[in-house]
Order: C-alpha cells, then structure tokens, then sequence
C-alpha cells in the first residue's frame, strides 16, 4: 500500500493492498463486488489487527461518503452512516430534543466500528452501545445490499456485534429517547478492603452511569465518578469523599480534556463520555485491554487482580472498572449476562505490556472473562470460543452470508476457528 495507514494508537499499520475511500455509493457497491478480500476501517480507536485486511486485501474508508444523520422525532429513532462519529451523530440527535440512551468514555469513534466491536460505556440498566441498534443496512460480497432489523430478521443478533465479518455496514437505525440532563460527580479514595459483592452493587447502583479508577499502586480506587441523569433521585454516596479539585482519569493529564464535573448539570452527550469531543481522549500515549466478566464475581476478580498489583502497577496509566447490562448479540462480550467490565489504560511499550496482559488474563480466567474485541488481548482463540456459547452460531451466521469469507481477515479466521 503506497499510503501507511495506522490505528488511533500508532501501535498497528495496517497491511493491506490498497486503501479505498468512495464517494459514492455506487462505487462502494461496485468496489466489493470488484474485490476478494475487503475490511472496513472506521475511525480506528481498536488496539488490534481486527481492522486488517492482509497484504492481499482491500481496506476501505467510508469517510468521503455524506454523513447522513436522519433523526425520525415521531418514531424516536436516527439512521446513521456507517462513517460517522458518535462526537457528530449526539450533536444532530440533542438538536432534535432526543437522546441515545449511553455513550463509551470517548465521542471521537464511528457508531458502526463501536458497535461491532461492543463497545460500552456503563451503567447497571445500560446495555452495550449495539443495544440501541434496530437495523442494519449491509453492502454483502457480491455488491448487493441486505437489511437486517430487530425481531424481524433472524440474524439481527449476529450481523451488530459483527466483528466487520459479514460486510459494509452502510447504515444503522438507533432507538432514541427524549432527551436528559445528566451532572457528573466525581468522588476519591474508595477502599477495596471491606468492599463486598453486595455493597460492590449499592455503589455502581448509586446513579445512572459508574466508574471505578484505580492505578494499583495501593488497593482500592483512586477516584468514583457518578453521573446522575436529573430526571433520576439524587444517589446517596457514603462511601468516598467527594473531589476537590476537577480530575482526570489518567493521573497527570489536564482535567480540562474531561467533561464537566462538581454537579453542573448539562446535555447528555456532553456529560456520558469522559472525555471531551475537541480534545484528545485518555492519555493519547497508551495502549488499552479490557476484560467483561459476570457481575456477581466482580469482587472476587478485583482481588484477583490485587493479588497481581505490583505487576501490574509499573505498565498501567489507570484502570476503569464499569458494568454492562446483558444483551443479545452473540458475539457481545456482555451476551446473555449482566456485567463488569474490567479495563486497563497501559503505557504505550507493547513488549513491556504484553507479558502483564498474559498475567491479568491469568487471574481472571476462573471469572470467564471475555476480552473486549477491540483492544489488546492474548487470550487463546480455542479459551475464547469457549467462552461465547452461540459461537457456532455466528460461524454459521458467517457461512451463510459470506460463504467465499471476503470479509473474514486474520484475527476473524482465529476467533472462529475451523
Ligand atoms: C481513547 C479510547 C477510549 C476508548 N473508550 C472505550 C470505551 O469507553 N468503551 C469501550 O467499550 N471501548 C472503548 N474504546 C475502544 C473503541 O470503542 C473500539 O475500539 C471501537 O471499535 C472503536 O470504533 P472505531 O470506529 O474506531 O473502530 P475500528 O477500530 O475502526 O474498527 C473496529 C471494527 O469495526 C469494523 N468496522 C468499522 N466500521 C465498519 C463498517 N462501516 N462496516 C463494517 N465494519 C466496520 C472494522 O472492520 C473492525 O472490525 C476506546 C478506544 C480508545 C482509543
């Protein structure tokens, strides 16, 4: 490929035969169905080769397409372009007195991208961001297009959470709901000691969306932030103290990147993500793991994981623990159960990191953890497969509509297996 295309990371640069970005939806069509292996990249916040298509193989960039962002105010739903960023999509949505129903940490990634990778944010009631989705506008191999909707059509729960596996999704419908204001409050020093696994569902409880940090570099968490829709109770939170000053996620990094916390009540979409939409998200100079476990066993695996601190402490810039309502896309990480999501934000040296990810996914195994698809992960292919009961489901989800496998790349061709 004459132009070097990496990830957000600068961790990954794609191999590839060509790097395509069509501006018009004919010749998208004409593009597939011209060429034998293709992948889609979105905005290429993934940590992994999930995006990759291989030397022989064509990446495509939906970014020159019209990002088209059509709000329907009488069903309550928007039908978004497969290239546009969550950042554009909450902007047009707000505008028309609606709200999705919850964002990731960060507004700067594509709707479609974050979905096929079960992307969350967090929220005991919140599913992952693919729960919002009732259909799917998909460019198959041969160039056609197919439409997969919600209790309509039997493979909606395969092709959101996709993996990029069964084609180029051109467009999604979301549900909307009239919108809310939501305040952030951010509390500090949360102690592990004497956390049980029901006081562990009181806290991430309290409001609408919880996260937990940590650094491990002592046991317990650094800083809780709550974010409280104003439509909702006023949470009662005993166990922390509440911040002094505004904070960062990511000790050292200017709170100003951050949404507005100390209570002051705003949009939704300027209050769910952490980070704001004009500023670079996280560090900007990190690599990132997550693992989704059952919820009943977060305690358990939180010591699990203080058990291994002092490995872990040296390589982390900050750990994020959330929960994720169960949901239905087979290969969900939160499928079929109610869950904590486990998240380390590493330092950007891969060979100093991957021997710890090798060591975290150790202690979390007994807990059934579920890598998140779009971040760096060792787990092996057959230890995964395992862990995703409709796993040969999706694989025959795939044989159905892409019998030839044009869109099944490396890391898709390890996750099936066979
Ligand atoms: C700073 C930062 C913060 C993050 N915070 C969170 C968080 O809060 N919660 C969380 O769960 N994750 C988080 N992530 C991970 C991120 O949400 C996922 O990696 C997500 O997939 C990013 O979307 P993307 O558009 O960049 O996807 P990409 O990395 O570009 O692609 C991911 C997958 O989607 C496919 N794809 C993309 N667009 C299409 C399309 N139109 N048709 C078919 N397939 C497509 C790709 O082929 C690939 O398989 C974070 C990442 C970063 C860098």
């Amino acid at each position: 490929m004459t132009e070097s295309v990496t990830n957000w990371a600068g961790n990954i640069t794609y191999a590839a035969k060509e790097l395509h970005r069509p501006h018009s939806a004919n010749a998208l069509l004409n593009l597939v169905a011209g060429s034998s292996r293709v992948r889609v990249l979105g905005s290429g916040h993934s940590f992994n080769e999930i995006v990759e298509p291989g030397e022989d193989g064509v990446l495509i960039s939906l970014d020159a397409l019209p990002p088209e962002i059509d709000v329907d105010t009488t069903a309550r739903t928007v039908r978004v372009g497969g290239g546009v960023r969550y950042a554009a999509l909450a902007r047009e949505v707000h505008r028309h007195g609606l709200a999705l129903g919850n964002m990731a940490s960060l507004p700067h990634i594509s709707v479609a991208g974050s979905v096929a990778t079960g992307t969350h944010g967090s929220g005991v009631g919140n599913g992952p961001l693919a729960s919002s989705v009732r259909a799917v506008e998909i460019v198959v191999a041969d160039g056609s297009r197919g439409r997969f909707t919600q209790g309509v059509t039997d493979l909606f729960d395969a092709v959101v959470t996709s993996l990029g596996a069964f084609g180029v999704v051109t467009a999604l419908t979301l549900s909307l709901e009239p919108a809310y204001e939501v305040e952030q409050h951010v509390f500090t020093e949360m102690p592990l000691e004497g956390l049980d696994q029901a006081t562990f569902e009181k806290v991430m409880s309290a409001a609408y969306s919880v996260s937990l940090f940590t650094d491990w570099r002592a046991p317990g968490f650094r800083q809780v932030w709550v974010k409280r829709r104003t439509d909702q109770p006023l949470p009662d939170f005993p166990w922390a103290a509440p911040a002094t000053e505004k904070m960062h996620p990511v000790p050292g990094m200017p709170a100003v990147n951050c949404t507005e916390q100390f209570g002051v009540p705003g949009p939704w979409h300027e209050r769910l993500p952490h980070f704001r939409a004009e500023f670079t998200p996280s560090s900007g100079a990190e690599l990132q793991s997550e693992y989704l476990m059952p919820r009943e066993s977060a305690v358990a695996a939180l010591h699990a994981l203080d058990g291994i601190r002092e490995t872990v402490a040296p390589v982390l810039q900050t750990c994020e623990v959330r929960t994720v309502a169960a949901d239905d896309q087979w290969l969900s990480p939160s499928y079929g159960r109610d869950t904590v999501a486990v998240h380390f934000t590493w330092i950007e040296d891969t060979r100093a990191v991957l021997p710890v990810v090798r060591r975290v996914e150790e202690a979390l195994a007994p807990f059934d953890a579920r890598p998140h698809w779009g971040k760096v992960f060792t787990t092996p292919a057959a230890e995964l497969r395992a862990r995703y009961p409709r796993m040969d489901d999706f694989r025959s989800a795939v044989d159905a509509l892409d019998p030839r496998r044009k869109f099944t790349n490396a890391f898709v061709r390890d996750v099936l297996g066979g």
